[in-house]
């Protein structure tokens, strides 16, 4: 049996981009025109798609973020409205709305370029967003945005008594400032291997301890691990399930971590909810499959 908490409050603070996504028979070579067989524009960004996640895991989610006063901004808008989040921290501001142009071979490899545009323009905090992120239990960032936004959120959330979870995808160079504000570290094994500087994926999660942080690495369909600063590690067991889509898994299992967080649960119980969450998205095409928080429920109680 699952325990049932209260909602709590998240706010993801992050990318939003129009992924761009053709599928081809293979990657063009450089200098060379290829066509695709097909072409699709979704939502996403790992902010958005966090968002939608911990919104539809049953937590009152807050987005900020930066979009462009455009038609695609537009469209994100109304993708996170359409999911329960709260969209009044998708500012616009001018620049471009942000964008993936993604590639997709037939054996599911993807070649990806990233346009920052409005996300890149996200480099201070207003006032409404350090009031959403002091309101919140918990603050979830990503590595899309300048890192100036995350310390300064970080640090902000900190001050306020709100936990802060980071997931350092894309790596960058982070700052110390930023990573000792920082309560959870969710690196995948790549990410964890990148900042620590190591090439074994669990002394790279033991080594991203220090300064009393908790790492919860995931590790696709082995599941995830939680490290404590003593260098204890709990295994989190993936839920086996036929995937068919692994694109976005980090992010469904991150949303659903946060708003169980928030709700109050102890860090064991929501990492074993959110590999559920991330079990049920990788059984659907895309990368926005976030399940609703009774499809998890339903799968934990099975
Ligand atoms: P992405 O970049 O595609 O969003 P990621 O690399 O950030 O993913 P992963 O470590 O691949 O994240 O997956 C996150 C979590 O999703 C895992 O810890 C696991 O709980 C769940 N998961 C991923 N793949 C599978 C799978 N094949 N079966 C069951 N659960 C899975």
């Amino acid at each position: 049996m699952t325990t049932t908490h209260a909602p709590g409050r998240v706010c993801v603070l992050g990318s939003a981009n129009v992924d761009d996504v053709r599928e081809v028979d293979r990657f063009p070579r450089p200098g060379e025109t290829v066509f695709a067989r097909s072409r699709t524009r979704v939502p996403g960004g790992k902010g958005l798609n966090q968002a939608i996640a911990a919104a539809r895991a049953g937590a009152a989610t807050a987005l900020r973020a930066r979009i462009g006063r455009d038609e695609e901004g537009r469209m994100l808008r109304a993708a996170a409205a359409g999911a329960g989040v709260d969209t009044a921290g998708m500012l616009e501001v001018p620049a471009a709305t942000g964008s993936a142009a993604i590639l997709r071979d037939g054996a599911g490899e993807n070649s990806i370029v990233v346009a920052g545009g409005a996300n890149a323009a996200f480099t201070e905090l207003t006032a409404d967003d350090l009031a959403a992120i002091a309101a919140a239990d918990v603050l979830l960032l990503q590595g899309e945005v300048p890192v100036v936004a995350l310390e300064q959120a970080a640090v902000h959330a900190r001050d306020h008594g709100t936990r802060v979870i980071l997931t350092p995808a894309p790596v960058q160079e982070f700052g110390a400032d930023l990573l000792s504000a920082v309560d959870l570290l969710v690196p995948n094994e790549h990410e964890a291997c990148a900042l620590a500087g190591l090439e074994d994926p669990r002394a790279a999660a033991r080594a991203l301890t220090a300064t009393r942080r908790r790492v919860l690495i995931t590790l696709g369909g082995r599941g995830a691990a939680l490290v404590d600063p003593t260098g204890t590690v709990q295994e989190i067991p993936s839920v086996p399930v036929r995937a068919v889509d692994t694109t976005g898994a980090g992010d469904a299992f991150c949303g659903a971590l946060a708003a169980r967080l928030a709700a109050g649960a102890e860090l064991p119980e929501a990492a074993r909810w959110a590999a559920a969450a991330a079990a049920l998205s990788v059984t659907r095409e895309g990368s926005a499959t976030s399940p609703a928080r009774e499809e998890v429920e339903q799968l934990l109680d099975r």
